[in-house]
């Protein structure tokens, strides 16, 4: 059974970069019917907080993208212990002591000899007592996994064939002095435990994935499918990684971008579909093809989001948006009628309460000089009694056969005096909702 797993770090507040790997890995279980894990990355006990984890699940929860169970990396950690231990069991781990500084020395002197900078194994070469001695000056060392130097293979749904020579890269080491797991191996054994069939992540990853492919064949696990997505970059092609911060999906619910907005575009946004504004979660989980996204960078443009939101509130019944009608402070026996006049013009739904406020107090009117006689003549005629969706249409038949005016110079003058504004919504519906106006009548 397809099985995938969205595995953040709570370390801070996911953001349109981290989304992606999520909507990708939660189309993928749903459009195959399979399970959606939501995995918390949780074995750095410093930076991980748990207002980080609460406030991940509100952001999937406002998304939509609900999670079959939730995984916790702390709870297992008796799973990666044993683990580590097979490995040392079976020769692939060893224990390695160098400081920060001197790896970086080492690092210095083969970039110097023009040699890739991949950790040389002296650790190896240590004797027991070697071992000791270290062990007691320095505390205990790192665990590295032993790399077979060979090249690491695989068919990634997104990158095509991928061929890695293991011998670039340095032992990975998966258990800090400190006794820390470090999230290759807590990650290997968590994906094949929990029979994850399916791994989609962040190109970044790509030398993580081949560490972790040769981690689980010597477990004698199965490799999950991967398949890594470009990073996003800014629209000019800059990079993104410092912005994301601005870039959380927290903020940007802030801004009244809609949930449906951020989700057509992010399920298409580098992919060889277009963007098209969906209205059902079903109907992304249908058109969804990972091995339609591409390697190349991909832009993203945050403004891309608000015509998106703009149409989708534009689609929807009053039912959708009741609570919003209602706190802009538009009454309930006008919220249908405001409804139909409002979603053709707001952006998000925070722009409800100034079109509110225009109704309910008038504007600041908008009056040519040459206009004001006819302003004045136009007001006297309008009609007795309530207004409706006819009246602007008779009132402004009146108003043409007594002053002569027609077209623009008409009707211009009129929207302006009551908007002050050049554009707007139709007058016809908007007419009956103007409150002042209606007062006078
Ligand atoms: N916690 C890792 C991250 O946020 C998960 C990567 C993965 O999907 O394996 O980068």
């Amino acid at each position: 059974m397809t099985t995938t797993r969205f595995a953040p770090s709570p370390t801070g507040y996911i953001h349109v970069g981290n989304l992606r790997t999520a909507l990708m890995n939660y189309l993928i279980a749903r459009k195959a019917g399979g399970t959606f894990i939501l995995r918390i990355d949780d074995t750095d006990p410093e930076r991980s907080k748990e207002e980080y984890v609460d406030a991940i699940k509100q952001d999937m929860e406002w998304l939509g993208l609900h999670w079959d169970r939730v995984e916790r990396q702390s709870d297992r950690l008796d799973r990666y212990a044993e683990t580590a231990d097979k490995l040392r069991e079976m020769g692939r781990f060893y224990e390695a002591f160098e400081t920060p500084t001197e790896l970086d020395l080492k690092r210095k002197k083969q970039l110097n000899m023009g040699k890739p900078p991949v950790y040389d194994r002296a650790a190896l070469n240590l004797s027991d007592a070697e071992k000791e001695a270290l062990r007691a000056k320095r505390g205990n060392g790192v665990w590295r996994f032993k790399l077979d130097h060979e090249r690491i293979e695989w068919n990634d749904g997104i990158l095509g064939d991928i061929s890695i020579d293991a011998a670039s890269v340095s032992d990975p080491v998966l258990i800090r002095g400190d006794g820390q797991v470090l999230y290759t191996i807590a990650s290997v054994v968590d994906d094949t435990e929990m029979g994850v069939t399916n791994v989609v992540r962040g190109s970044d990853h790509v030398t993580n994935t081949a560490t972790q492919i040769q981690i689980i064949e010597a477990l004698g696990g199965t490799c999950p499918r991967f398949a890594h997505h470009s990073l996003l970059t800014g629209p000019q092609g800059e990079a993104l990684s410092k912005r994301l911060g601005t870039l959380a999906l927290r903020d940007l619910r802030e801004q009244g971008v809609q949930p449906m907005a951020l989700l057509s575009l992010m399920a298409r946004l580098g992919s060889s579909d277009p963007v098209e504004l969906r209205s059902e979660m079903a109907e992304l989980i249908e058109g969804f093809d990972v091995n339609r996204f591409g390697a190349a960078p991909t832009k993203f443009d945050v403004q891309d989001l608000f015509p998106l939101t703009a149409k989708h509130l534009q689609s929807l019944p009053l039912a959708d948006v009741a609570e919003a009608v209602a706190d802009a402070g538009v009454p309930a026996d006008l919220a249908e009628p405001f409804w139909a006049m409002a979603r053709e013009n707001i952006t998000t739904l925070a722009d409800l309460k100034g079109w509110w406020e225009l109704c309910r107090d008038g504007a600041e009117p908008l009056i040519a000089d040459e206009d004001r006689e006819f302003i004045a003549e136009a007001m006297a005629l309008l009609p007795e009694g309530s207004f409706d969706g006819e009246t602007w249409g008779k009132w402004t038949s009146t108003v043409k056969e007594a002053t002569g005016r027609k077209g623009k110079g008409l009707f211009m003058p009129l929207r302006k005096a009551l908007t002050g504004m050049e554009r707007g919504p139709e007058m016809a519906i908007l007419l009956p909702l103007l409150q002042v106006i209606r007062a006078k009548a």
